[in-house]
């Protein structure tokens, strides 16, 4: 346990009224083990819960509150019985296989009417894996360190339909990711036992080893299909540089052209993705040099998409990328090169 993790306590106060998540940094597997407590990575969309007197809320990284499309979670709502809470964990959609699908997550998002929401949610429910809980009956637990969290969040029997707490494992990183693998899930979490929970920091207590390469980019244009039909053939995308250490990520400028996307796309997605890129025209490419691609029409770089690839060529292009789906919980300021 890290030098002094015990001695930090819980403290009453007030429930917070948004909570930013705690972020991890890309990495090997860690050498030594036995310092982390590993959980499976799940590939779906960050989701903070609060509860409390006036009810149940569900708010993305970026405090959208999405609480009225996931009509499938209510009863965890119910289930919490009027107790104050705040929950981190991530939404997933689990496909026939098992296997999480961040495809079959895009169309539960942007549901207002209810009917459409209960709808989408019988045809892709989803399952809200738990991992950390941040505050409970009236105290903060984010200084706790990561153990008594987990007791805690695992005292509670959060077991339900829809939702549940996927087990962690103390110092076994190496059986976890063979798990991972062959599951065809995305990786594994490390998280340094003994850490308390920062949020809205992107900490190297948290480390998340991917088996798959996958980061998001940002979409700076677009290809549209050569058959004719409505569609985006391929997406431009880009990412913000690294700024000198020291200053802030949001002193970043210039979009760095990181190649196209043109596979991975389901003819409704390709559609729906002309539909969105057609209303956000710009005058010129945001692109910090000239991309050099035929027949590109630019964008206001708003627009975040997930996808995976092999690596980098020489000149910095995605090796192969395969289009899995829009973020639309994530900021296109937020997007850097991650290489691991
Ligand atoms: P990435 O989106 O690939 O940068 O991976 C980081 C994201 O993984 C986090 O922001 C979470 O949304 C997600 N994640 C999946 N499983 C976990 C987990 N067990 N613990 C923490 N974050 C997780």
């Amino acid at each position: 346990m890290a030098a002094g993790a015990g001695s930090r306590k819980a403290r009453s106060g007030a429930m917070p009224l948004h909570v930013a998540p705690m972020l991890a940094v890309s990495s090997a597997m860690p050498r030594d083990q036995s310092d982390y407590s590993f959980e499976f990575k799940w590939d779906g969309m960050r989701v903070v819960l609060l509860a409390g007197d006036g009810g149940m809320r569900l708010e993305t990284r970026n405090f959208k509150d999405v609480t009225r499309a996931f009509p499938e979670l209510s009863p965890l709502g119910e289930a919490l019985q009027g107790r104050s809470a705040v929950l981190d964990g991530e939404i997933v959609v689990l496909g026939g296989d098992g296997r999480p699908s961040f495809g079959g997550l895009q169309h539960r998002l942007g549901l207002v009417d209810e009917k459409a929401a209960a709808s989408r949610a019988r045809e892709a429910p989803v399952t809200y894996m738990l991992f950390d809980v941040l505050y409970m009956d009236g105290r903060d637990l984010t200084p706790l360190p990561l153990e008594e969290r987990r007791r805690i969040l695992e005292a509670q029997g959060f077991d339900g339909p829809a939702w549940r707490v996927p087990a962690a494992y103390h110092g076994e990183g190496d059986a976890m990711l063979e798990a991972a693998r062959e599951n065809g899930l995305e990786g594994v979490m490390a998280k340094r036992l003994g850490s308390a929970y920062l949020p809205g920091k992107r900490s190297r207590d948290w480390l998340k080893v991917k088996l798959v390469k996958s980061a998001d980019f940002v979409v700076g244009g677009w290809v549209p299909l050569s058959t004719g039909m409505r569609g985006v053939g391929s997406l431009l995308l880009g990412y913000y540089s690294r700024t000198p250490a020291g200053r802030s990520e949001s002193d970043a400028e210039g979009l760095v052209f990181a190649g196209k996307v043109g596979t991975g796309f389901t003819d409704r997605d390709r559609e729906e993705l002309a539909g969105l890129l057609e209303g956000l025209p710009a005058q010129d490419s945001p692109f910090e040099r000239r991309t050099g691609e035929k027949g590109a029409s630019y964008v206001e770089p708003v627009l975040v998409a997930e996808v995976e690839f092999r690596g980098w060529t020489e000149k910095g292009r995605l090796r192969q990328p395969s289009f899995k789906g829009l973020r639309r919980d994530k900021e296109a300021a937020e997007v850097f090169r991650e290489d691991a």
